[in-house]
């Protein structure tokens, strides 16, 4: 048997972590996985030594598959739940792989849709539904037709870069798909109008390594092509998720943060919180004249509110004043600039604070 941890995993200098992802999870999580890492639950083994076949594992991976229904709310419909690897971007073509025969339907809200689009071409027509790609994708396209005979529709829920998020959902015939990445478990939406959910663990639920699915199997096996093993959804919801070995640390802290979602009242309570935070963070951009929004106020997400600077050559003070603050991760996506404030579930409320108040410091400065 190891020797019980001598001292308490902490981490002295917690900075105010705005940070798009991997992005910041609760503090109780971090060291629960950390201590699983040297030892799980007073095995004598650590987490990432015992067998993903054994009982302690298999116990891991039931528990976190359930709680993901429980929290959205999809227990008894039906729904399959996997945890993957290779990413949302591995779902791009999965996606398309596993359920386009013929024609999909994507709407393009930006990078990340782009680059779904992209991977589908390979296996099939797409259709482009609606853009926003005109107005530099500062809004959710609406009003659209959508066409018939679709093998399904692709959306992306929240545009981790540009900031826009859906608020409604379009309804159509064919089988709704969306990659969350970026906003899952962050709102209370009707998880049952879609058919398939993705979402790259590293945004809202965990570290990066992991990838979870939500998918009715039957909207699977449609296809006419041979689908290789480790791409078949099939396949891994044969296994129960456990095909191969799985990425048992990054399914662990998942596991973790979705028990701390659930102790804490579930997707209705966060979704308080991260409005709370999200109010006190556009109100102090729509009210001080030295910064403007990039998003359509209608369309603008919760988990990543993006701005910019009215007057530029307040860059360099103002970056110097977030910094000394204090905060991390304030620079906007490298393909678009300016700000991006990501308030993802596990920032508090306390940090948003912090940064509204650098923002009116620098109001009274300039
Ligand atoms: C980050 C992100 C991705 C890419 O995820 P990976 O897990 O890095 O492949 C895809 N879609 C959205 C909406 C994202 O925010």
């Amino acid at each position: 048997m190891r020797k019980p941890l001598q001292k308490q995993i902490n981490r002295p200098m917690k900075k105010h972590n705005f940070s798009a992802g991997p992005c910041i999870l609760p503090e109780s999580v971090m060291k629960k996985a950390a201590e699983a890492v040297v030892e799980l639950d007073g095995s004598g083994l650590s987490l990432i030594e015992i067998s993903h076949r054994s009982p302690a594992f298999v116990d891991i991976m039931e528990r976190a598959r359930s709680l993901v229904l429980e929290l959205m709310q999809l227990e008894g419909k039906g729904y399959e739940v996997l945890f993957l690897q290779g990413g949302a971007s591995l779902e791009f073509l999965m996606v398309a792989y596993n359920l386009l025969e013929k024609r999909a339907g994507y709407i393009n809200t930006g990078t990340w849709s782009d680059k779904a689009i992209k991977e589908a071409r390979i296996f099939g027509e797409v259709v482009e539904v609606a853009s926003s790609g005109e107005s530099g994708f500062n809004h959710i396209p609406k009003g659209f037709d959508i066409p018939a005979g679709l093998d399904y529709l692709h959306l992306t829920s929240n545009n981790t870069i540009f900031g826009t998020q859906f608020k409604d959902f379009p309804k159509g015939d064919a089988p709704l798909i969306a990659d969350m990445s970026s906003d899952i478990f962050s709102r209370v939406i009707d998880y049952s109008q879609f058919d398939l959910i993705y979402a790259g663990a590293q945004k809202n639920m965990g570290p990066a390594g992991t990838t979870l699915v939500v998918v009715k199997p039957e909207v699977l096996g449609r296809v006419s092509r041979k689908i290789p093993s480790m791409l078949d959804y099939q396949v891994h919801i044969a296994k129960d998720s456990m095909f191969n070995t799985p990425p048992v640390f990054a399914v662990y802290t998942s596991l973790l943060t979705l028990e701390w979602l659930r102790d804490l009242g579930g997707v209705a309570a966060i979704e308080e919180q991260n409005e709370k935070k999200a109010k006190l963070l556009y109100s102090e951009v729509d009210l001080n004249p030295l910064f403007e929004g990039y998003a359509a106020k209608e369309d603008r997400s919760l988990m990543n509110a993006t701005f910019n600077l009215t007057r530029p050559e307040l860059k360099e003070t103002f970056d110097a004043m977030w910094k000394e603050a204090g905060i991390n991760g304030l620079n906007g996506h490298r393909s678009v600039g300016g700000y991006r404030a990501s308030m993802y579930n596990a920032l508090p409320l306390e940090s948003v604070g912090v940064l509204v108040d650098v923002m009116s410091d620098l109001e009274r400065k300039a």
